[in-house]
């Protein structure tokens, strides 16, 4: 038995404006009943807003994105400094559609996830492999070298957050078995303890992420080495997300 605090965490990705503020309130209010961490992150327009809506007994705001650098000649850019100052307290890096579109690779998000840490704030740490990859059997080398290359030297169990997230499973309504899932969250786990010692290891949170709804979610929660979910397109609606919360 292990007493890590299930994280649930939303992303809204390029989804969200001021008219979903009542959803987020929603989210809010039914998130006070339960005992698990919840968090969504949101698009930076509406950070302020929702960060200033919320009761702040619950809930936690985010972002999904930030630049490495703290200030600076960067335009369009925004900084992890700036998102906190907007309401963030938890921001996601690595995630495969920047990994995948912007080109992000394991260095930058190791500087963007370290910089999320300087600047006082929780990092979720995304990593996943292709379906191609997961074909050709080499899924745990594809975790192990993302994992080891992104995650900064200053991590550990209270800054970091890691999502294991194979990308075939993201918005597909597929997910890998339920052993594969918690093999691979073992596998992180031991690999962790190998760089940062057995008891940051135990300790640290590991979250599943892709199609996770509720139908699927306490089968996933049950896993022992899964510490809660990161959710997509579920996070969006106030009922399919705290119907995965509730778990
Ligand atoms: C995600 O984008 O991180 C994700 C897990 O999406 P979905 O839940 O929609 O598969």
């Amino acid at each position: 038995m292990n007493n890590r605090k299930y994280l649930i965490a939303g992303n809204w990705k390029m989804n969200g404006t001021l008219e979903n503020l009542n959803e987020i309130s929603k989210i809010d209010i039914l998130s006070q009943d339960y005992e698990n961490e919840i968090a969504l992150c949101l698009p930076n327009t509406i950070i302020t807003k929702a960060h200033e809506k919320i009761s702040h007994k619950k809930l936690k705001i985010g972002a999904q994105n930030c630049h490495h650098e703290v200030s600076g000649a960067y335009t369009g850019d925004i900084s992890a400094k700036m998102l906190k100052d907007a309401g963030a307290s938890i921001i996601i890096v690595g995630h495969s559609e920047r990994r995948q579109f912007y080109n992000e690779t394991n260095e930058l998000v190791n500087m963007k996830a370290t910089s999320v840490i300087n600047a006082g704030l929780q990092t979720i740490i995304c990593i996943g492999e292709t379906e191609e990859e997961k074909n050709k059997g080499l899924t745990n080398h594809v975790v192990r070298n993302q994992l080891e290359k992104s995650m900064p030297s200053i991590s550990n169990d209270q800054n970091t957050v890691f999502a294991y997230e194979p990308i075939w499973a993201i918005g597909t309504g597929k997910i890998p078995s339920l052993e594969d899932i918690n093999a691979v969250h073992n596998e992180l786990r031991s690999l962790i303890s190998n760089i940062k010692g057995s008891e940051i290891a135990f300790k640290i949170r590991i979250l599943y992420g892709g199609s996770v709804k509720p139908k699927n979610a306490k089968d996933i929660f049950d896993l022992e080495d899964v510490d809660g979910a990161l959710v997509g397109g579920a996070s969006l609606k106030a009922e399919d997300f705290m119907g995965i919360a509730k778990f």
